[in-house]
């Protein structure tokens, strides 16, 4: 049963989205005996990163059609070249608001929001999170299948493979898209996605008031991290709900998760576990955020931060 997996790109480099989606399809293909390919659009990357998630064969698309997103124009594509029972799709607003057309296309179940590798492939069997993650539904699809994973849920497990890669067509034109991109402004340049962050300073209602958060954003910028914030600091609007991680807000897995002023209620953990390393600032020893820390200083956030940021310039050379 051949794997095929959805590599997402952004003007060219592969998306973290992208690379956890190959991890997991190599973890189905680990449970069906079999092996990954690994669909990329116009991607400039080397193939040497698929084949580091466990992509054995990469099949490369180049096509003008496939600059911009759209919906209609990449599930086609993607259609064209799958030929095996699984595809697996991460859960970025791209590729999910494409799943359900390429189920469709592929007269294939589709299943959403999965956070771990199936139990068994036929049926494909597989525990997905459900009511806005307060409970988790086991499923079984019958038949060819497309798979969403959710972000930052499984991880970007390195598997290595000897990979090959192979440029392939698509007749996708210009007159597939149903959305023509007329003209792209970024609101704010240089803001780092949240959820492709390696490095995230978040900070808690400890840091007392929105006017605080200086001293948040400072660091952040030096360490060329993204900021992030509990619920409750969302709630009451000393941050923009972007940026609340959590159960109910987004789940994280950075490489180093900087929580300041933040209490580590089970439900703030929940979208920040899979971090890997993880540093807690909190002036409570008691604080449970400590018993899930790799490091923790205990202390008062407003001495201990803007010293931190001291030796950040220091080892920068800006100070
Ligand atoms: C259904 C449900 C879903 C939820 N979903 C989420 C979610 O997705 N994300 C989320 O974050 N929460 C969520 N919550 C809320 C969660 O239970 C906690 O209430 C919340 O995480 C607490 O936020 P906090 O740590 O910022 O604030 P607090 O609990 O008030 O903690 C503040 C911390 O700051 C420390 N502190 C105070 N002063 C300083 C200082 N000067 N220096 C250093 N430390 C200091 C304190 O010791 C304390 O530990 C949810 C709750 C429910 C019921």
């Amino acid at each position: 049963m051949a794997i095929f997996v959805y590599a997402e790109s952004h003007d060219g480099k592969y998306k973290k989205a992208g690379l956890e989606a190959v991890a997991y399809a190599k973890a189905v293909a680990d449970v069906a005996g079999d092996t990954v390919t690994a669909i990329a659009f116009n991607a400039t990357d080397s193939s040497e990163e698929l084949y580091k998630y466990g992509a054995t064969k990469v099949l490369k698309v180049e096509n003008s059609a496939l600059k911009n997103f759209d919906a209609n124009a990449y599930a086609k594509a993607v259609a064209e070249l799958v030929a095996g029972d699984v595809v697996v799709l991460p859960s970025t607003n791209d590729a999910a608001s494409f799943a359900p057309l390429l189920s469709l296309k592929l007269n294939a179940a589709l299943v959403t929001n999965v956070e771990k590798a199936p139990t068994a492939v036929a049926p494909f069997t597989v525990a997905r999170k459900a009511f806005s993650g307060k409970g988790i539904e086991t499923v079984a699809a019958a038949g060819k299948v497309v798979v969403t994973v959710l972000q930052n849920a499984f991880g970007v497990k390195e598997n290595a493979v000897t990979g090959s890669e192979e440029s392939v067509k698509v007749t996708v034109t210009d007159a597939d898209a149903k959305v023509k991109v007329l003209g792209v402004e970024f609101a704010k340049t240089g803001a780092i996605d949240l959820k492709e962050a390696e490095i995230v300073v978040s900070a808690g209602r400890g840091l007392k008031g929105p006017e605080n958060w200086g001293m948040i954003e400072e660091l952040a910028g030096l360490l060329g991290a993204a900021t992030a914030s509990s619920k409750p600091v969302a709630d009451i609007g000393w941050r923009p709900h972007a940026e609340h991680v959590g159960q109910t807000g987004k789940a994280i897995a950075p490489n180093l998760y900087i929580a300041i002023g933040i209490s580590g209620a089970i439900q703030h953990l929940a979208g920040v576990n899979g971090s890997k390393t993880i540093v807690v600032i909190n002036s409570d020893a008691e604080a449970p955020f400590f018993k899930a820390a790799d490091y923790g200083i205990v202390g008062d956030a407003f001495e201990v931060v803007p010293r931190l940021i001291e030796e950040v310039k220091k080892l920068k050379g800006l100070a």
